[in-house]
This record gives C-alpha cells, structure tokens and sequence, in this order.
C-alpha cells in the first residue's frame, strides 16, 4: 500500500480535481487523509418539527407530503416542499434567483429528487411556525437508514473552487475507513492509535473524541520534529567551530564614523550579544528580534564586519529578491570607501551566464567578502572559500528547512535570525531547543508614531491626494493579486485599473504583485523609488524591508483579510522619515472578531504588543499565524496550546535518539521511512542548542 500515490489514480478523481485538490495542498493518499475539517457542525439532534426551539440553525426530518414551484417576484421563485413527522408539518424552502429571461428550469434537480412520499432530513433556519429555509439535505430510502449527513459531527473543509463540501465528504469517508490503517503510528504509547485519530478527526462522535484524537495525532507531529532536532543536534556534535575571531576594528572603527547617527541602547547591547557569541569558541545560534524600523541592518552588518576583519566571508540571505537588491544598495552606500567586495546572488543573477561565473568564482576564491542574496546562495553550485556567518533576514518568512541548507556546505557558520515579528522566548526554546535571543526594543529617536485609523475607502482615497498633494506618496494594498480565485473580494490587478481611471486619474499609479517577474518587480519598485509613480497598488509583496521615505500613507483593503503580523509589517512600509504618516484600515467585515483584531492595530505601534495579541487571539485550529512566525506547520497540533505534548514528545524522542542515534536499526524503519517519504531532511535542518 502506497500512501504516496497520486491522488488521481483514486476512484472519482480526475485530472482536474486532482488540480484542484492540489491547490489544497492535497497531492497523494497521505496528504488526503491528514487534510483534517476546519470545524464540524453540529447534526447531532434532530428535533421534532414542530419542536418550540424557533430560533437559529436546526436538524429536521420527515416525509415529503406535497412539493410546488411559487414564482414570488420577476427575479425570486422558490420551491417548496411540505413535510411532516408525528408532531406537525412544515414548509422546507428552497429560494432561487431567475431570469425573467431564461427558460431553463431552475429547479428541475430538486423536483427530481425531492419528490412526494420520499424520506428527508433538512438542514436549515425555522422561519416562523411553518416556514423552514432549507441550507442542506439528504433523502434516504427509508426511516430506518442512517444517514450520511445528519445525526453527526459534520465535517467542514476548507476549500477551492472545483471542490465542494459534499464532494470532499464523500471521498473522504471511504479513503479513510479504508487507508487510514497504513498511515505510520510511531510513537511509542500513544493516546489512541493513529488510524483511530485520523479517522475521529475526521468524523468523531463527540467533542471529547475529537480533541483525544487532536492531540494524539499532534504528539506524532511534535514527536517527528523533536527527533529531527536530536538527529541533527547528534550529527554536529558539540558545536565547537573552526573560526576564529578578535575585534580588531580595522572596518569596525570606520564603518562607526561613517554612519550619521549613533547606535541605540538597544543596538548596542545587541551588538555586545553577538559579538560575544562570535568570540566564544561554540557555533552562534542567535535570533535578533526588534520592531520594524528598530534598525536591525545595521546590527547585521557590524556582526558581518567582525568576520570580514578576521578574514572571513560572511552572507546575508533575504526572503525576496527586491530585499536582497535592497540590502546591496544599502551596504554599498554604508560600506564604500572600506574596500569590501559585496557580491549579489539571487535566481536572476544566476541566469545570466556571464556574470554568474564572475560571481561565483569570486566567491570561491574568496575575493568576495560580502555575499547578499536569497535562498540562491544556498544552492550546491554557490561554493564559498571561507564562511564563517551567515545572517537570514526576516527569518518568519522562511520554513525550518530553508532556513539551514545554508549550514549543509560542511562549514560551521555562526547563524544570526532576525526577525520583525517576535514570538515569546519560552516558546521558541519549546520548538527549536535551544536558542539565544537579543531584543531591540527601542525605535531610533525622533521617529513620529504612525497614526492608524479604521476608516472607509472614500476617507482613505481622500487622505492619499492630500498627502499626495503634498509630494508624498501612497500605497494601497490587497490581499489578491487578481479576482479568478474569490470574486467577492477587490484585487491589485482590477483596482489598479479602475482607480487609474477613476479617483486617480490625475495621479501616476505604478502596480506590483507576487505574479510578475522579479525583474519587473525591482523596475516597479525603482521608479516608485525615484517617484515615478505617486500610488503603488500591490499585494504583500511589498511587506518586508523596502524602505522609500517619501511613502507617508498605506492604505490596506479588505484589512480583516490580514494577519496581525502582517497589517504591522505593511504598516512598517511608512513612518520612514521625519513626515507624519499614516495607516489607513478599510474593511466592510461585520465580524465582532475581526473588529476587535483590527482595533489592537489602531491602539498600538508596538510590535512585540500585537505579536502577543497575536498569539492571545488565536483559536484552536487557526494556523496561519503560525506560519507568519515561521514555525513549522502542524496539521493537528497547535504550538499555542499545546505546550505541554511538545514536552511529551521531546522526551520521548530523546529516549528513542539515545539508544539509536541516526536511526539505523531496523525498529525504527518505519519512523526513517516516513522522514524521508515527507521530505523531511534531516542533514538541512537547523543546528539548535
Ligand atoms: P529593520 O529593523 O526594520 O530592518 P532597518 O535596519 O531597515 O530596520 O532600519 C530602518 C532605518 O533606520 C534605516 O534607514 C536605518 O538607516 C535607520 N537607523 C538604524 N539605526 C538607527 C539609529 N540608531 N539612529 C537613527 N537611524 C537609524
Ligand atoms: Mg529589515
């Protein structure tokens, strides 16, 4: 049995729902059976018909009586069908729109099969005593059939569009009662056996099996995680390295006079943490987490300084390549006159044949000192002479394995993670072991807070002219790139155009998002820079690092869309210069809880303050924000709530790794097997502790 197997070669599934479930992340048996419901719905009770409890969502059942069409204006028809048990009768409706038009017949499957004399569960809103509003609901044969639908939990997936609830539901249930047996149970005495708990998360009997099943599938991932670490912490054996430093201040001294101002507290005692890590004769492992616009960079390079006067190369890799681009301009300007060769490595550079083999030769030689890039400069064919630091820049958005191939070259590089984006120490200790951790908590002086307002888009669009009209510029954001996905919502690609013509016309409008070519990208990005355009409209791609000082107002659209994390990082794009800026949310969503997560955003700039909102607000289940903070993903367990398992199977790992240190006996076959079918790479994960 191969779990691994593509989920097209499955009964009912074709090519194009195999595209489909693909978007889900969905490609073989394995990912199908861990694909676990957002929620479950409640179909348990199945009230009498004409039970007193009128309000909100219920479960009814009976037998059709009498089924009509009423055409109830040019536009609305619905169809109705009477059913009863032995308490009474109620109308179930079935509501449509309809051209006045057309003649195709609208209702023709429902008359079909919802047709007199038949047995029919309902899933709906009573609408008074004898109306119902019909949202779901299955026939069956007769009364004494179970149903699939009702009288249960009812699963609730996420979806995509080609795939629906039912869809989903009905090849879920045989895929697995039938694979779920062969999915790998590796931890030792654990709550309930795997097969179970992926079958109960599924389709569980009550809330209490369900979160038995939650936690014992996410002790299985937490255990899987904790034994990577060992494994890895076991194959570097104690983190004694080959690099030697001294702060000689040759660069050090010059790379101070150069800058315009003096370093924060914060910066220095930062500065001091890392040089101290440097000197000692152990691999450095440290996160440096400070606010966006704390000033991070100039930390990076004093610790890249420190290497290079000793000899050494050093990197510095960034999320995407307008940062890295970003990055090279700064440390040119910061670093000219010091005689430092700074090369810059990402996928674009490397197709251009030329002055790829200049670069990577330089670099391999050793000419190079500085190499900025992206995750480019971990591939096999970048070799480098003599690296002894590697610094990755807006760490949260990296995954765990990108963030070490870096370290899989054989050299024994001091690592320094920043991040905007702070995740309490105690819980980073729990997932990754050991670490150390600097805080930069102070902002550079004279910086003005940025105002941030929940407004509407008409105020919004006023602000961006009036600061426009100052010779300022704006950015307004989306959460879509274009609107083939979820048409409900506005997109970059359709806004750009409409408001171009429209409020805006008297302005330049640049546009930037995910889609287009990096090369495209940096050109929009330059001439928004030199003020070529007034407005940029953009997706997220803008949230990390690019700094333009001029850009005083962000407009963010469909903000409830965001996470918090990611409203301050966007934010950070303003509030760049000695100008008042400005932050403007506009949002139609009536949620009490988008409202609330957004109003943490009007109430402070501190980011340290929003991450622990973050992390406070987040319900069960909710792991996006995890994915912002750069943890690993976990399908079932929960790093928030789940503090307590992640101890659990660190100890359990722990006496597995003791008695068989890389895995080799045949015991733990299984558990190697289900490492390496996930792609889960134990010598590219990070060297921690
Ligand atoms: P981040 O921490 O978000 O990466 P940057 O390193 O990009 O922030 O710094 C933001 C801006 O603040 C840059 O223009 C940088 O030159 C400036 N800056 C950094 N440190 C100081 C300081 N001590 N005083 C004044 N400006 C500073
Ligand atoms: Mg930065």
């Amino acid at each position: 049995m191969n779990l691994y197997e593509n989920i097209q070669f499955l009964k009912g599934i074709g090519p194009k729902r195999a595209k489909a479930l693909n978007k889900l992340n969905i490609k073989n048996i394995a990912d199908l059976l861990t694909f676990f419901p957002r929620a479950h719905q409640d179909r348990n009770i199945i009230l009498p018909i004409l039970s007193s409890q009128f309000s909100g969502h219920k479960c009814i059942f009976g037998k059709i009586t009498n089924a009509y069409t009423k055409k109830l204006s040019k536009n609305l028809a619905v169809f109705c069908i009477d059913v009863s048990d032995n308490t009474g009768t109620v109308t179930g409706e079935f509501f449509r729109k309809i051209s006045p038009y057309s003649k195709y017949d609208i209702f023709e499957n429902l008359r079909n099969n919802l047709s007199v004399g038949k047995y029919v569960y309902l899933y709906g809103i009573q609408n008074g005593i004898f109306k119902f509003s019909v949202e779901d609901f299955e026939i069956i044969d007769n009364p004494q059939i179970k149903p699939l639908f009702f009288k249960r939990l009812l699963p609730v997936y996420n979806l995509t569009s080609g795939i629906n609830q039912k869809f989903l539901l009905n090849l879920m249930l045989p895929v697995v009662t039938e694979f779920a047996k062969y999915y790998p149970d590796i931890v030792p005495q654990n709550i309930m056996p795997v097969s179970e708990a992926i079958y109960k998360l599924h389709f569980p009997n009550n809330k209490q099996e369900y979160e038995l099943a939650r936690q014992t599938f996410a002790l299985q991932e937490f255990f899987i995680l904790q034994l990577m670490i060992l494994i890895a912490k076991n194959k570097n054996g104690t983190n004694y390295k080959a690099q030697k430093y001294q702060i000689k201040k040759t660069l050090l001294s010059v790379f101070k006079q150069n800058l315009t101002f003096d370093f924060t507290k914060a910066q220095k005692k930062a500065i001091n943490e890392i040089f101290n890590d440097m000197l000692s004769s152990e691999v450095m492992n440290r996160m440096l987490m400070g606010d966006v616009g704390s000033g991070k960079t100039v930390v990076a390079l004093s610790a890249i300084l420190l290497a290079i006067e000793n000899g050494y190369q050093a990197a510095i890799i960034a999320p995407t390549e307008i940062l890295a681009e970003q990055h090279f301009l700064t440390f040119g300007n910061l670093l000219k006159n010091l005689n430092i060769k700074i090369d810059l490595v990402t996928s674009s550079i490397l197709k251009k044949i030329k002055q790829k083999d200049e670069i990577l030769n330089s670099i391999a030689t050793g000419k190079t000192n500085i190499i900025i890039g992206t995750h480019s400069v971990m591939e096999d064919r970048v070799k480098f002479k003599n690296i002894s630091l590697v610094v990755i820049d807006e760490q949260h958005r990296f995954g765990v394995m990108q963030k070490v191939s870096a370290l899989a070259k054989g050299a024994t590089p001091d690592v320094l993670m920043m991040t905007a984006t702070p995740i309490p120490r105690g819980l980073a200790m729990t997932i990754y072991g050991e670490i150390d951790v600097s805080i930069i908590d102070q902002l550079p002086p004279g910086r003005i807070p940025i105002k941030t307002t929940c407004v509407t888009e008409n105020e919004a669009y006023k602000k961006v002219s009036a600061e426009i009209s100052k010779k300022n510029q704006a950015y307004i954001v989306y959460p879509l790139v274009d609107e083939s996905d979820k048409t409900e919502l506005k997109s970059a690609v359709t806004e750009a155009e409409n408001l171009s013509k429209t409020v805006f016309k008297n302005f330049k409008v640049g546009l930037l998002h995910g889609k287009m070519k990096p090369k495209e990208k940096n050109e929009v990005m330059t001439k928004f820079k030199n003020k070529n355009f007034d407005i940029l409209i953009s997706t997220t791609v803008i949230e990390v690092g690019i700094d333009i000082p001029d850009a005083t107002v962000m407009v963010i659209e469909h903000a409830d869309r965001f996470g918090l994390a990611t409203l301050h990082q966007l934010r950070g794009r303003v509030g760049r210069s000695k100008k008042q800026s400005y932050c403007m949310l506009v949002s139609d969503s009536k949620s009490k809880k988008a409202k609330q997560r957004l109003s943490v955003m009007t109430q402070t700039n501190d980011g340290f303050k929003i991450a622990s909102h973050d992390l406070d607000m987040r319900g069960p289940g909710d792991f996006i924000g995890t994915k912002q903070h750069g943890f690993p993903e976990f399908k079932a367990g929960n790093i928030i709530k789940d503090l307590k398992l992640i101890e659990l199977a660190k100890e359990k790992a722990a006496v597995i790794i003791q008695q068989d240190p890389e895995l080799k006996s045949a015991n733990n076959n299984e558990i190697k097997n289900f490492i390496n079918n996930n792609h889960l790479n134990i010598s590219k994960i990070i060297q921690v502790g």
